[in-house]
């Protein structure tokens, strides 16, 4: 099995524990990091060297956490999701972040130009400082502005063969492996003498396994320089809307921005797939299926911070005492405000990811 990092396909897994040792989450990560959501909902599900990157913490080592976005379209829930995860390590274990905005690979996969990246990602990276992200512990560049990691990307295209990069992705262009080698770089920049981390972790949707899995790979040969595996966490995928597959920019429709507007949120969770039953009075003889439910999911993975709302919700559903109509629409509530919330932070930290974007302003 090939995962490809740039398609919308939903994972297995299973296949993923299995095939190429994925390590579950332990008790002992859960407890440490109790009180924070992306541990007691479950939404990390799995992990590669995490527990040897919380060893270093505790040993006092600095250690750092990396993580990007492409710059093509608004924020979305997973982008969100990865930035909440920033923020909790950087507030946590005092970890600084490093940040690439992936203009060459939004060139490479969707043919982005770089002008246009840079309008899209002032917007990205206000998203990223409203979720509650300290600018002053962070690095965030533009790719094409970042010498180092060209240059470790370079370094790592002599010690990769075409055939590692068709066995990890499946046959691609150029520019995809081209921007595969450069995430490569972000990576490893932490590690860069100029910064001296050499504890990172990573954290990735399941489908970025193949990213990770070279980058560890790299790790292991000579290519003069001194690399440590970076470690990684993995985020369950949010389900799209229409039940099928994961969110997707390419499906805009199945999918949530933190962009929409009222009505384009009603219409979207209107038209939405549900653990429902065919009719009302179906419904309430047989109750409905959250756990595959979307919009249930919606609240409890990402917006309802109230555990006992989330419960409630769960058994009212399950026993046919809520239907979807009042149950989407106590939903749309909840996710307007908090966008609200969002929105107000995020107007007034655009002047700083302008600065940030722009080049003005580096926070190293
Ligand atoms: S009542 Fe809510 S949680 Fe249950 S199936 Fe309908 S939309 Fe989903």
């Amino acid at each position: 099995m090939n995962i490809n990092p740039w398609g919308s396909e939903i994972i297995d897994v299973e296949k993923l524990y299995a095939e190429f040792g994925l390590q579950h989450i332990t008790p002992e990560m859960s407890e440490f990091f109790k009180g924070e959501l992306a541990f007691d909902r479950g939404m990390l599900i799995a992990h590669r060297g995490f527990d040897e990157y919380l060893k270093a913490f505790r040993d006092g080592k600095k250690v750092a956490v990396m993580s990007g976005i492409k710059p093509t379209g608004p924020f979305h829930l997973g982008s969100l999701q990865t930035a909440q995860e920033l923020v909790m390590l950087q507030r946590r274990l005092k970890a600084k972040v490093f940040y690439a905005i992936a203009d060459l690979e939004a060139y490479a996969d969707n043919g982005s130009t770089y002008k246009r990246s840079e309008e899209v990602a002032i917007g990205n990276v206000a998203d990223l400082l409203a979720t509650g992200l300290d600018e002053n512990n962070a690095y965030i560049y533009r790719q094409t502005r970042e010498m180092r990691v060209i240059q470790l990307a370079n370094i790592f295209a002599r010690h990769t063969t075409k055939a590692t990069m068709e066995a990890l992705y499946g046959e691609r262009h150029m520019g995809l492996y081209l921007a595969a080698l450069v995430q490569m770089g972000d990576i490893y920049l932490p590690q860069h003498e100029d910064f001296g981390f050499s504890h990172v972790v990573v954290p990735v949707g399941l489908d970025q396994d193949p990213h990770i899995r070279l980058a560890r790979d790299l790790a292991s040969k000579d290519t003069g320089i001194k690399l440590t595996a970076p470690a990684s966490t993995y985020h369950k995928i949010i389900l799209s809307l229409d039940g099928q597959n994961k969110m997707s920019k390419r499906n805009p429709d199945s999918m949530l921005t933190l962009y929409d507007d009222e009505k384009t949120l009603k219409r979207k969770l209107a038209n939405a797939f549900t653990g429902g039953r065919e009719s009302a009075e179906e419904q309430r003889r047989l109750g409905g299926n959250p756990d595959i439910c979307p919009v249930y999911h919606l609240g409890y993975d990402m917006f309802d911070t109230q555990e006992e709302r989330n419960k409630e919700r769960w058994e009212r559903c399950k026993s046919g005492r809520l239907l979807c109509g009042e149950c989407k629409k106590d939903i749309v509530e909840i996710i307007m405000q908090r966008m609200k919330e969002h929105k107000e932070r995020r107007d007034e930290k655009e002047h700083i990811a302008r600065e940030i974007v722009q080049g003005r302003f580096y926070s190293d």
